[in-house]
């Protein structure tokens, strides 16, 4: 399955993620957790992407479009994937549906988390993760176990500032990819203002 989760920061999409790819079996592609993984390596690019990342703005269209079609042209993606992030631009969208006609694939379905704005700032600020696994836990919402609370991080473009940024940048830049799946029929909404289980339900049926 060829699959892409697209919604607002913090609607839910890596939380969601980490719950599907065990029915799915397909890789998780996160273009924020790449763009984190080389601001940690401290290449050139992720020094780039550091400043964008850090101020709430996307990083540029080039440098994301070819990390990614760098990374679906792996082997492990012979089966499909599940992009969590990307697209995020029309452009982006554009050069992805260009790359996957070029190898003769189709997308299987842009699966749309809607969670409205008044709530994005609580689950953004409330963010916390494990640095060791991953894992994404919420202080309110789902807080970390007891053995972990000293040791989750929080995420520097998780600060209200940069979540309002970034919640611009959404409805102006990433909205727009919305009709254009849709012009292709592949958009599947789900309501993601409930709690992470019952989301996972809504998708699992809106996926059957
Ligand atoms: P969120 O969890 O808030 O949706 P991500 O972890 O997906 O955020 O992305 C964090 C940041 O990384 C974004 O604010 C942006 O700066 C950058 N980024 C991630 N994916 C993309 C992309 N497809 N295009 C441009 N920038 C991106
Ligand atoms: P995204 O990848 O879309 O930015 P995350 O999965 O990282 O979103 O979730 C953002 C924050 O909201 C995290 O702290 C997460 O624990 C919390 N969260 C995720 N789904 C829900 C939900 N259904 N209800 C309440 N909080 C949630």
């Amino acid at each position: 399955m060829r699959m892409i989760l697209v919604g607002p920061p913090g609607a839910g999409k890596g939380t969601q993620a980490a719950k599907l790819i065990d029915t799915h079996k397909i890789p998780h592609i996160s273009t924020g957790d790449m763009l984190r993984a080389a601001v940690k390596e401290g290449t050139e690019m992720g020094k780039q992407a550091d400043i964008a990342m850090k101020a709430g703005n996307l990083v540029s269209d080039d440098v994301v479009i070819g990390m990614v079609i760098e990374r679906i042209a792996k082997e492990d993606c012979t089966e499909g994937f599940m992009l969590d992030g990307f697209p995020r631009t029309r452009p982006q969208a554009e050069a992805l549906d260009t790359e996957l006609t070029n190898a003769g694939v189709k997308l299987d379905v842009v699966l749309f988390i809607e969670v409205p704005d008044e709530l994005i700032v609580d689950r953004i600020t409330g963010r916390r993760s494990d640095p060791e696994t991953g894992a994404i836990y919420h202080l309110k919402f789902n807080p970390p176990p007891a053995e972990l609370a000293d040791k989750v991080v929080q995420r520097k473009d998780d600060t209200e500032e940069a979540c309002i940024a970034r919640l611009k940048k959404y409805h102006s830049e990433t909205a727009p990819i919305i009709p254009f799946y849709e012009e292709h029929g592949l958009i599947r909404r789900v309501d993601g203002n409930a709690a992470p289980d019952e989301v996972t339900a809504r998708i699992k049926s809106a996926l059957a």
